[in-house]
């Protein structure tokens, strides 16, 4: 089986067009992660050292504990500045899109880059990519996008020397927050043999954990055990354990982006437990994060109740319904999958 595809373009005309310095814009999904982050701040430092010039845009803001990442500051976040955004994008004569494959997912970000006359590539790891690319580096079968960049610059573009300190912590960054700190069944040999170049390259591993997991607020960690304490709820019978969260809680602790993440994890660490929800009523909608252990498919219920999608044991959705009527439809659904979740 061919596991990456190039579709469209080819390679060798990518690379000529990278042959000299382009205007380059890099984006990545809503409410950018460590991998998001990661992989577009790894690819903005290896297109810099060619002297493109290159920006990253955000469609929303990301959590406080990716602001160290090299390269943070020139960050673009679409929604604090939409102006200058919708012109580097209009100008922009390459845009890179990178953990997402719908441009749904960059919210109204994605009507411009669909107007964009600029050549479209996707490097990305999620199942059941949209038509919108001229260029195509996908294969879900990698652990983080991250993981995608890097092998795009070694193997594709053969630039592996060109992996320097800032890439290589970037990359690194995307790998081990996707990977669950490399716990999740695709860090496979060859991840872990990317990750010991990058720590060859300049990635200080113990530091990168410190700061983005030792770098909790004190109400972060309140809230997260009163989620813990107050909000947990198990539903032995399906193997499920889920937490919801009403906006009034979010604001009693003060919760800002990046506070949530990760919550749904300790909830799925129950023994026995296949399947997690983390429920939230944000403002507009109310916000699903799904995992599952094994073979269960976390996505297909995102895909099918809840607008969204991601992957088999991470995946995420929404609803426009009230945080009651979304918790009643999240349990009635589980009968459906009962045969998956108990054997
Ligand atoms: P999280 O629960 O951390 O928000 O998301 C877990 C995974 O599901 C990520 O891989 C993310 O890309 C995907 N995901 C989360 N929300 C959505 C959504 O609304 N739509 C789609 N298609 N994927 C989502
Ligand atoms: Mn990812």
């Amino acid at each position: 089986m061919q596991l990456f595809l190039d579709l469209m373009l080819e390679l060798a005309s990518l690379i000529e067009l990278l042959a000299q310095p382009r205007r380059i814009v890099i984006t990545t999904h809503h409410k950018p992660d460590g991998d998001a982050m990661g992989s577009s701040l790894g690819l903005y430092n290896y297109l810099i050292q060619q002297d493109h010039h290159v920006k990253v845009i955000t469609p929303t803001d990301y959590p406080d504990f990716l602001a160290w990442l090299p390269g943070n500051g020139e960050v673009i976040i679409y929604t604090d500045n939409i102006d200058a955004a919708t012109v580097l994008v209009a100008n922009a004569e390459l845009v890179f899109c990178l953990d997402f494959n719908a441009l749904s997912r960059i919210n109204e970000l994605g009507e411009l880059v669909r107007q964009s006359g600029a050549v479209k590539i996707m490097i990305d790891h999620h199942l059941d990519p949209e038509d919108f690319d001229d260029y195509r580096y996908w294969n879900i079968n990698a652990c983080a996008t991250a993981q995608l960049v890097y092998t795009f610059i070694a193997d594709k573009l053969g630039n592996n020397a060109m992996i320097n300190k800032d890439i290589a912590t970037c990359l690194y960054t995307g790998i081990m927050t996707d990977s669950a700190s490399f716990r999740l069944p695709n860090t496979t040999a060859d991840v872990h043999r990317i990750v010991a170049d990058l720590i060859d390259a300049g990635a200080v591993n113990w530091r990168i954990h410190e700061l983005v997991y030792n770098n909790a607020s004190e109400c972060k960690l309140r809230f997260l055990g009163h989620c813990l304490s107050e909000k947990l709820e198990v539903l032995y019978e399906f193997n499920t354990a889920i937490i919801t969260v009403t906006k009034e809680e979010l604001e009693k602790y003060d919760v800002i982006t990046g506070d949530t993440e990760g919550i749904v994890n300790y909830a799925l660490s129950i023994a026995g437990i296949r399947l997690a929800a983390f429920i939230v009523e944000r403002t507009d909608k109310v916000k699903l994060s799904l995992r599952s252990r094994g073979e269960f498919p976390a996505n297909d219920i995102c895909k099918k109740y809840f607008n969204g999608g991601g992957h088999r044991n991470a995946a995420g959705g929404t609803s426009t319904g009230t945080l009651e009527e979304v918790i009643k439809q999240f349990k009635l659904i589980l009968p459906e999958y009962k045969k998956l979740l108990i054997q």
